[in-house]
């Protein structure tokens, strides 16, 4: 085997060379007839940079030069007469010293391997070790080592670097996927182990806002914060235990806290709730105070038979639960749940006919003016009354009628049902200042279906005035907008259509931005207001309560930014009246929520637009 033609990376090639250049000195210059290089060579061999001994067939130091015993910590002359293996760990692993005593028994060429030695100073050197002939010498070989610590360190910080969120300092994405991976694979076979892992698969809620409104250098202030704390949750899940839970950063506002060798669901319920206390207090970013809450999906199962694709899939869709049933909680992975999800096929086969069928209704929430608690206009939300499943709310069918574009049809009945509602309240109390209706409309039907005419007939043939209706798009249909959607905004908003983003703050969108678009009102997602708390030390109830002022930091920037935008701001979720005081305070615009109603039918809402003195009865729940 040539020496020259392994190494591939350029060290290595050089070190093989130095050992070439050794090869050709010793041979050159040695006889045959004795183990030490002749004098002239062997002040070469002795002086050489390049750590080296000969090294008789019985695995004994024939004789070491200076490098060598520099390198490991011993007088050159000490080393004769010991065991080669000893003295760079050739032993400790059977494949190395098998090829290592095939190399001396001569029936090998060459060994090369990379060894960890201790230098007696207690520093660990890696060292690169080469064993080869010493053409014309069949009664020795020669050993080489070469220091290749440097080379190891840089190669660990450039792994590091690209393992390493910068912004956190925790794993990135890439390490995560490696430890969970060969966690999979080991905790499969391992025999200590329980032979189970476990996952909280974790997402900030409303982190984007403030991204948004303070900037992302407060945001990744913030994130590094929340890495602390997770650290700090893994440190103490870990105690006691052979090892902490690995802390990762998965991009985004994402985290893992992934648990080798978990014990069960408990263990990992216990995680997920320390991490969400510790969440609790607000941050404290160089004199901003700031809270977050976030959303926790939980999987907790038998290595065996997992698949890091089918463990994600499983935390994703748990998370998404977690999110779903109102965020800031945990929520573990349920097959049952999950089986359910399997009945969207079944859902989604029925939902065209269905509209035709007239399956579904619509229910209307009140939006009240925040100064004057008086009704507005009501958001329109759409029921179906399933035979089989019974009341659905949106949340089961919406996605999947935007999935196969069953939305168009269905859209276009919920625009015309809510306007011929709206102008049939206008006509039978046309005392009352006419209420406006809000309408939910899909990306999908701002870009397959000709949403701009649908409104103008629906208005012309309802009656209604176009001031009236008021279109809620979410962040993600309007945001990147261009072309065919910008143009529908642009048209409708024209026409006089209210144009309003609902659920703002959780998508992607800036403010700035959107304020360039046809846009009238940001509904202030609802985790927004809930992120309200109250001390609650003093539970006297008329006594005053101190508010948290973190999150209203954040959402009184953005309603003063929205203002000073020329946007009107609507707070969904308002629940309690303590919300709508501190809400009206910092200058929110108009609240919808529990506390002046539920979504009702619309004989409900006619009620609500009888005599001022039904209406400040029915309104108050
Ligand atoms: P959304 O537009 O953000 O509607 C507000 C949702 O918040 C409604 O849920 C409402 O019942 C709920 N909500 C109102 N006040 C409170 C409160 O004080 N506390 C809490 N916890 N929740 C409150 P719903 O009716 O289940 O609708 C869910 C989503 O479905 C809607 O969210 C909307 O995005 C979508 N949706 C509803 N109707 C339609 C529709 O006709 N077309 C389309 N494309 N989407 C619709
Ligand atoms: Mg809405
Ligand atoms: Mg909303």
């Amino acid at each position: 085997m040539s020496g020259t033609s392994e190494g591939p990376a350029p060290t290595a090639d050089l070190m093989q060379l130095a050992v070439t250049e050794s090869d050709e000195m010793l041979s050159s210059g040695t006889t045959p007839d004795t183990l030490t290089p002749p004098v002239d060579f062997r002040s070469a061999f002795s002086a050489a940079p390049l750590a080296m001994a000969v090294v008789d067939r019985e695995g004994l130091v024939v004789s070491a030069n200076e490098a060598l015993g520099a390198l490991l910590g011993a007088q050159a002359e000490v080393l004769t007469g010991k065991l080669a293996a000893d003295l760079v760990d050739l032993a400790s692993d059977a494949r190395t010293w098998h090829a290592y005593r095939e190399v001396l028994r001569g029936r090998q060429a060459r060994l090369r391997c990379t060894r960890r030695i201790k230098h007696p100073d207690g520093q660990a050197v890696w060292v690169q070790v080469t064993v080869g002939p010493l053409p014309d010498r069949a009664e020795a070989v020669l050993l080489s080592v070469f220091d290749i610590s440097a080379r190891r360190e840089l190669q660990a910080r450039l792994r590091h670097l690209q393992m390493h969120d910068p912004v956190t300092r925790l794993p990135n994405r890439t390490l995560f996927f490696e430890r969970l991976s060969s966690a999979l694979e080991a905790d499969a076979y391992a025999e200590g182990g329980t032979g189970r892992i476990g996952l909280c698969y974790l997402d900030l809620d409303g982190f984007k806002a403030v991204n948004d409104t303070l900037g992302h250098r407060v945001g990744d202030r913030l994130l590094a914060a929340v890495a602390e704390r997770l650290n700090r949750c893994a440190d103490e899940a870990g105690y006691a235990r052979a090892s902490a839970p690995l802390v990762a950063r998965l991009g985004g506002d994402e985290f893992a806290l992934l648990v080798e060798d978990s014990t069960g669901t408990e263990q990992l319920a216990d995680l997920a709730e320390s991490v969400l206390r510790a969440l609790q207090a607000p941050f404290d970013l160089s004199g901003q105070r700031l809270s977050v809450s976030a959303s926790i999906g939980v999987v907790e199962r038998r290595a065996a038979g997992t698949t890091a694709t089918g463990l994600m899939q499983a935390a994703d869709t748990t998370l998404y639960w977690a999110k779903a049933d109102g965020k800031d909680r945990w929520t573990l992975f349920d097959p049952e749940r999950n089986a359910h999800r399997m009945t969207r096929q079944a859902l989604a086969s029925t939902l065209r006919p269905a509209i035709e069928r007239g399956e579904f209704t619509l229910e209307y929430q009140p939006l009240v003016g925040m100064e004057d608690g008086r009704l507005r206009g009501v958001e329109a939300l759409v029921r179906w009354n399933h035979p089989q499943f019974g009341v659905l709310t949106p949340n089961r069918f919406i996605g999947l009628a935007e999935e196969d574009g069953s939305i168009v049809p269905l859209g276009r009945w919920v625009l015309a049902t809510a306007c011929r509602q709206a102008r049939r309240w206008q006509v039978e109390h046309p005392d009352e200042p006419p209420l406006f209706v809000s309408v939910n409309v899909a990306v999908r039907q701002v870009w397959d279906s000709d949403l701009v005419a649908d409104v103008a007939e629906t208005l012309a043939e309802t009656g209604l005035a176009p001031h009236l209706l008021q279109l809620e798009l979410t962040e993600s249909a309007v945001m990147g907008s261009a072309g065919r959607p910008l143009q529908a905004l642009q048209a409708l908003s024209e026409m006089g259509v209210g144009i309003a983003i609902d659920d703002f703050g959780t998508g992607y969108s800036n403010l700035a931005y959107l304020s360039r678009l046809p846009v009238s009102v940001l509904k202030l997602d609802g985790s927004f207001v809930r992120g309200f708390q109250y001390d609650s030390t003093d539970s006297t109830a008329d006594k005053a309560v101190a508010p948290n002022p973190a999150d209203e930091v954040i959402v009184e920037a953005m309603i003063q930014l929205a203002h000073r935008l020329g946007l009107t701001v609507t707070a969904e979720c308002v629940e309690t009246s303590a919300q709508a005081t501190r809400l009206r305070h910092i200058g929110c615009d108009t609240g919808q929520g529990w506390l002046y109603s539920r979504p009702v039918p619309p004989d409900r809402i006619s009620e609500l637009l009888g005599p001022p003195e039904v209406q400040a009865a029915v309104g108050n729940p």
